[in-house]
């Protein structure tokens, strides 16, 4: 039954609110807002509260946006009517204007702004508000007719393409208005655009307007609201376009959050010569250094600074001069030409200075200003964390934290455990370089040594890198729409473009070397050649980048692993300290495990020892012993085997010393080491010594129609156990052997793919009197271990009847994935990149666990293990080891260890200690 205190079904439901408004100090949001409003809404009425100079604006919450794609434009635009008409009034009484005004218009920025920045992602429109009438106003108030006539030839031309669609039509092709505007360069005898005329101007918005009628049958919008209307929309419609994401799907943003809508009044960095727009960060995003830089143009808006059209000047003096030297630009032509913005505005500059140190110790962060100086008054635009290259992300936590700026935690806290895999990144070798020839020097936008083959399409990228070859993806510039290819390429090289242009900055959110702005390469993309100091590189030719310096280089240089730094070690010292999860490495050779040890692995999780026959001449036994006809063949195959196999496990226990070693009993896919081909086929039969038929007949046999589930794991060894007798002899004659050295060794031999509790058990009863057979042998004894994977849901079930018996279990999550989602590891990526593009994942199962259904089978099997046993030690070594998410819900379902391949060893280190933090109460 009801009760009274139920609500009654009309009660009036209150209102959403879909605007907030900031200006003149005031902010009706801050920056805790940042799911409602968006990184960029929120930092703006933060930035009020702080008493930063902000233009006046208002936020259209991402609330608004999940209605948009839910509901359709007019459902929407009639819901955020009233609070829109109350947000333009706002602006017009802060900054004395009327929208649409022919004396005194308001003009407005409308500008994306997602939870997460997604540079240059989504859609921006500046400049609305104009038409016939407010650019006479403009013109009048300004006082700079041709300024509000290049404003609205502005206007028109970004909302034409952003709003009304009007693109270029194939890649080869050019934008239809830059098209309109070379023709009028041509006609005028001009090179640049700023030596057009206002005349000139005028008459380009009427061919921008011509144009737009013609291609899309629809006239410009002449009404300010209209235009607001088209604009937002075009904003929430961006949140779905492709490149947002392939964006989003490569930096995990889940689909569903949605982006803010900010509009702001309009200031004009390109009024006049005492007017400039810039970027700045409060410390260097490439190293981390502690040192302000930035950069900036005069006269200009401020796409002009990220398009990389004009080459920008630095903010500071010392950064100015040390931008000279690599740019080899004399000190006097640095002062005439390229002046610092601290040399040509000192007013400007001192307060612009004081407000990043406001604004970075507010937010305890480096921060990425965009600011504009509208005659001579300072504006800042925006300010949010910088992004950085992992090695700035180090340095900065670690300085910071000596600065007494933050905490220890905070410091383990600020770093993206993926990003370090960039300071593990390949460098040039030594020798290599010297006799290396630099062909061009460009900006060093992104750290790192690449070596590759010139293209210079996107799609092209991705195409060669699917066919394995790896490229260097050479542009004029690139744009939102390269992305993929970016993200394919070995690296990146652009003729444009400053530090701050879309190339630099996207490259070093991927992590991924690239060079910008590198002036003397000429790009031909019809002939698809680069032309540096008369030497022409075709498509395929080899070059090779250093992100570090700038450097390019001609033909093919071999890179190498670097060495880490000072404050890398701090940091993981630092993790070390807040961690309980231990990570071990998943290695199958000394040299592997040696890799481990040096980024502080504590033991092997998995060794795989079927990958200890791929190479050389140990494939042979292998296929001998696969293809035998009966026991005996088997044997002698074995026999031979065993000798690789023991030498193989005395490095790793040496290599390894104390620490733990996991060897797993034979788990091959047996497909994997048949041969295909009749030569490959008959080389087997010959050494054999029987026929290509009997060869050929046994293939046949051994053929399964599903072998990730066929004839592999503990299956291999119940049916051959001659196999584990000789795999466990071994294991255990190298650990007596280098036990008499005085290495203290436990092998923790592992049973794979184990369903059955008599599985295991038949398995430990082989092992334990082969243990005992050769001790008798060799009169000594070793301490040993055995345990499980848990890889299959049966396992998982059943794991306080296996426990008993086991001193471990390890969690093998590649298979467990398999089999719970039923999506065969083989094939699962024809139909994954669907799944995830359609929201049916959110992540990739095979990456990053399942916490629900593979968690969950994870979770009983740990909390039924321990019935079973409480002594009973665990780990995880699939592949969801190295990734962060995972290692939170391996620390949170109470594991010992994860186990990870040897360069993401810090990554999980990192990860635990994060999870550790996190998860503290
Ligand atoms: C697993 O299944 O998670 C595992 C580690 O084993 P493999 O990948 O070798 O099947
Ligand atoms: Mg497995």
């Amino acid at each position: 039954m009801m009760t009274q205190t139920m609500a009654p079904k009309d009660a009036k439901t209150v209102k959403t609110k879909y605007i907030y408004t900031f200006g003149d100090g005031n902010a009706e949001g801050n920056a805790q807002m940042k799911n409602l409003l968006g990184g960029k809404g929120a930092n703006l009425c933060e930035m009020n509260r702080l008493g930063v100079p902000v233009p006046p604006g208002f936020v259209i919450t991402t609330e608004a946006c999940t209605r948009y794609t839910e509901k359709g434009r007019e459902d929407l635009m009639e819901a955020i009517r009233e609070e829109m008409e109350q947000g333009i009034a706002h602006l017009e009484q802060i900054m004395g204007t009327r929208f649409g005004d022919r004396e005194n218009p308001l003009l407005i920025s409308v500008r994306s702004g997602a939870r997460v920045s997604m540079p240059g992602m989504m859609d921006t429109v500046l400049n609305l508000g104009l038409n016939d009438d407010a650019v006479e106003g403009l013109s009048q108030r300004s006082g700079e007719s041709r300024f509000a006539w290049d404003a609205y030839r502005r206007f028109v031309q970004m909302y034409g393409d952003v709003v009304m669609g009007l693109k270029p039509e194939s890649k080869e092709d050019e934008d239809p208005f830059e098209v309109l505007i070379d023709e009028m360069k041509k006609k005028r005898g001009v090179a640049n655009d700023n030596q057009l005329t206002t005349s000139d101007l005028k008459k380009l918005v009427l061919q921008f307007k011509e144009l737009i009628l013609q291609r899309t049958g629809e006239e410009f919008p002449t009404d300010p609201w209209e235009q607001l209307q088209g604009a937002v929309s075009a904003v929430f419609e961006s949140w779905n376009n492709e490149r947002a994401q392939v964006y989003r799907s490569l930096n995990g943003i889940p689909e569903h959050w949605g982006t803010a809508v900010n509009v702001q009044a309009m200031v004009y960095g390109n009024l006049n010569d005492n007017s400039a727009t810039g970027v700045a960060f409060t410390r260097d995003a490439g190293t981390g250094e502690d040192l302000f830089n930035g950069e900036f143009l005069v006269n200009a808006q401020g796409e002009d600074v990220v398009a990389g059209i004009r080459t920008p000047q630095q903010i500071t003096l010392e950064g100015s001069r040390r931008w000279a030297e690599l740019a080899k630009i004399t000190e006097e032509v640095r002062r005439e030409k390229y002046p610092s913005l601290e040399e040509i505005m000192p007013e400007v500059y001192r307060e612009l200075a004081a407000i990043e140190t406001r604004l970075e110790n507010h937010y305890a962060d480096m921060q990425d200003l965009e600011f504009t100086i509208q005659d001579g008054k300072l504006w800042i635009l925006q300010t949010r964390n910088g992004k950085r290259t992992g090695a700035a992300m180090v340095k900065i936590a670690v300085d910071m934290l000596n600065q007494g700026m933050i905490d220890e935690k905070t410091a383990v806290l600020r770093v993206d455990p993926h990003r370090l895999d960039e300071l593990l990144h390949p460098v040039f070798d030594p020798t290599a370089i010297k006799s290396a020839n630099v062909i061009a020097k460009g900006l060093p936008a992104s750290p790192g040594a690449a070596t590759g083959q010139v293209v210079f399409f996107a799609d092209d990228a991705e195409s060669w890198a699917e066919n394995n070859k790896p490229t260097i993806l050479v542009r004029m510039e690139t744009s939102p729409e390269d992305l993929r290819g970016m993200s394919v390429a070995k690296g990146i090289l652009t003729a444009r473009g400053g530090m701050t242009s879309h190339a630099a900055v996207v490259a070093r959110g991927m992590g991924k070397c690239c060079v910008s702005g590198a002036g003397a390469i000429h790009v031909d993309y019809r002939a698809r050649t680069m032309t540096v100091d008369g030497q022409t590189f075709r498509e395929g030719d080899w070059i090779s980048l250093n992100g570090s310096t700038g450097e390019v280089y001609e033909g093919r240089i071999i890179t190498q692993e670097p060495a880490l730094s000072g404050d890398f070690g701090k940091l993981m010292k630092l993790a070390d300290k807040y961690t309980r999860l231990e990570v071990r490495t998943n290695a199958d050779t000394p040299e592997d495990a040696a890799t481990a040890l040096r980024f502080g692995a504590r033991g092997i999780g998995l060794c795989r020892t079927e990958h200890m026959f791929f190479e050389g001449e140990r494939i042979i036994p292998m296929r001998e012993m696969i293809l035998a006809a009966d026991e005996t063949g088997r044997r002698t195959a074995l026999d031979k085997l065993l000798v690789f196999q023991r030498e193989d496990f005395r490095g790793l226990f040496e290599t390894m010393h104390d620490l733990p070693v996991t060897i797993r009993l034979l788990d091959p896919p047996l497909h994997e080491f048949i041969p295909h081909d009749e030569a490959g086929q008959r080389e087997i039969a010959d050494d054999m010594g029987v026929s290509l038929e009997v060869i050929k007949d046994k293939i046949e046999e051994l053929k399964e129609a599903n072998p990730m589930m066929g004839h592999r794991g503990c299956r291999l060894g119940i049916t051959y156990p001659e196999i584990t007798e000789m795999q466990v002899r071994a294991i255990i004659e190298a650990a007596l052997d280098v036990k008499m050295k005085g290495i203290r060794v436990i092998p923790e031999i592992m049973v794979p793919l184990v369903s059955k509790v008599k599985e295991f058990e038949a398995q430990k009863n082989l092992i334990e009197a082969t243990a005992e057979t050769i001790f008798a042998e060799r009169n000594e004894r070793v301490e040993y271990q055995i345990g499980t994977m848990v890889e299959t849901p049966r396992a998982a079930m059943l794991a306080d009847y296996i426990s008993p018996n086991a001193h471990f279990f390890s969690f093998g999550t590649n298979d467990l994935t398999q089999m719970t989602f039923g999506y065969s590891r083989d094939d699962a990526s024809k139909f994954l990149p669907i799944y995830l593009k359609q929201g049916l994942l959110d992540h990739d199962p095979f990456e990053e666990i399942d916490q629900y259904g593979v968690g969950g089978l994870v979770q009983i099997a740990v909390e039924r293990g321990r019935k079973g046993n409480p002594n009973l030690s665990l780990g995880l070594c699939g592949e969801h080891g190295g990734n962060p998410a995972s290692v939170d819900f391996c620390h949170r379902v109470g594991l010992d260890y994860v186990s990870c391949s040897p360069y993401r060893v810090p990554i999980a280190r990192l990860a635990a200690a994060q999870a550790s933090l996190k998860n503290e109460k």
